[in-house]
């Protein structure tokens, strides 16, 4: 079965008008998604070279085969800056121009004008370039691309794909043969159509969907996320110390918790000021960061307030909130003794695996640490090394 060419012609004319408009409206609403305004651009760009490079035959020669091929080669140019820009790089102007350059200069040979098949050849082989380079896009960015890549980077290594084998089989239709769908070639030509038509419509819809991905995990990681320190919030030590509490209890591990406030805090505000105490704020955090673990789930729970859960023993628990103590108050932030944080541990060893009880009881030896005059570490009361503790004090 053959396709009926002028029906594909207009029908793929009209969709990606119609698409890149509404893509362009898309990113006029979110304008911090520039790849959809690449995309858009390219649609519409698509849809004037189809629409130009169909006018051959007309007997002026310079609309479709100069401006029509300088349209689509842009469209392909900016298909690929879409896929570069939400990669992460900036658009890179010489390669956006490359084609439409190499087109021009190709022209002014006029052997090249004449010959169908060399021009086929050379806008396939333009077009396997840019296809490679966006291809190679997602290739580099296979790391930090959040997003599910997988379906348009296979979907545009086959359009690549199908270009390459165009640039060496295909030698050309001519229009009045193509319109009236006869003629060897035909059933390729339509094809082609067919293709670019399922190319385009899937890779701007899979554009969206990766735009949207990325734009609902960036909310994620901001919702889970403390705005002064950059260290996880409430929200996210409370979801993430649940998934270590279920998975060492599974295991039958010992998990710690450590909660940390920091000492007169309201006294080093209203005496340095608030930023001051931002800062002092961020300078724990840190500490934090350097002296834990990976696998150690941590954050600023409350105001002057961090908790961290580490799956090891009291003994191991009690060092490093010895070491959190000491390297925060040895920090040049402010002179020696403005700095200081009482932190309250206890395990799951005689308390069980349930959050909201750890919380309560590292908060009691915390209230603890606080009235044994602060900047000091206390083990929640009936675990071992609070009985060792007591009978050293
Ligand atoms: P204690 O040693 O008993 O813990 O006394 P404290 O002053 O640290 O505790 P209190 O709860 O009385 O005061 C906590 C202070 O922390 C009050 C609040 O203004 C300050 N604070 C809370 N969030 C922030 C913040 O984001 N930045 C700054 N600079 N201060 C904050
Ligand atoms: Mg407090
Ligand atoms: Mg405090």
């Amino acid at each position: 079965m053959t396709l009926h060419i002028p029906t594909l012609l207009i029908v793929s004319v009209f969709i990606f008008c119609v698409m890149g408009l509404l893509t362009l409206h898309a990113w006029s609403r979110e304008t911090r998604e520039r790849p959809l305004a690449y995309l858009g651009s390219m649609m519409l760009l698509v849809s004037l070279g189809m629409l130009l490079v169909s006018l051959r035959g007309l007997g002026v020669d310079f609309v479709p085969v100069v401006l029509g091929n300088i349209a689509l080669l842009l469209g392909a140019a900016m298909n690929w800056t879409a896929m570069r820009v939400l990669a992460g790089r900036a658009p890179w102007l010489p390669g956006i121009l490359a084609g439409v350059v190499t087109w021009l200069i190709l022209c002014l040979v006029p052997a090249f004008m004449e010959s169908l098949s060399a021009r086929v050849t050379a806008y396939s082989l333009l077009t396997v370039a840019y296809g490679s380079a966006t291809v190679l896009e997602f290739w580099r960015s296979q790391r930090s691309l959040e997003v599910s890549y997988l379906p348009a980077f296979l979907l545009t290594l086959l359009h690549t794909v199908f270009y390459c084998i165009r640039a060496v089989y295909d030698t050309g239709l001519g229009q009045d043969q193509a319109l009236a769908g006869a003629g060897k070639g035909t059933s390729f030509f339509s094809f082609m159509l067919f293709e670019a038509m399922v190319y385009v419509i899937g890779i701007a819809y899979m554009t969206l969907a990766m735009v949207k991905e990325r734009a609902e995990l960036r909310f994620k990681a901001a919702a889970y996320s403390d705005a002064l320190t950059g260290i996880g919030n409430r929200r996210a030590f409370m979801s993430r110390s649940e998934q270590l509490l279920e998975s060492c209890k599974r295991r039958g591990t010992v998990v710690a918790l450590l909660l940390c406030d920091l000492d007169h805090f309201k006294r080093l505000n209203d005496t340095f000021g608030h930023a001051v105490g931002d800062q002092a704020l961020i300078a724990f955090s840190r500490v934090m960061s350097r002296t834990l673990h990976k696998l150690d789930v941590f954050g600023r729970i409350g105001g002057e307030e961090f908790a961290c859960l580490l799956e090891s023993d009291e003994a191991a628990a009690v060092d490093v909130a010895e070491r959190i103590r000491l390297e925060f108050a040895a920090l040049p932030l402010l002179e020696p003794g403005l700095l200081s944080v009482s932190i309250g541990v206890v395990t799951t060893r005689e308390n069980g695996h349930d959050l909201s009880r750890l919380l309560s009881l590292a908060d009691e030896a915390l209230y603890g640490a606080k009235g044994k005059g602060r900047n000091r570490v206390e083990v929640a009361p009936g675990s071992a090394a609070a009985w060792l503790m007591e009978d050293q004090g």
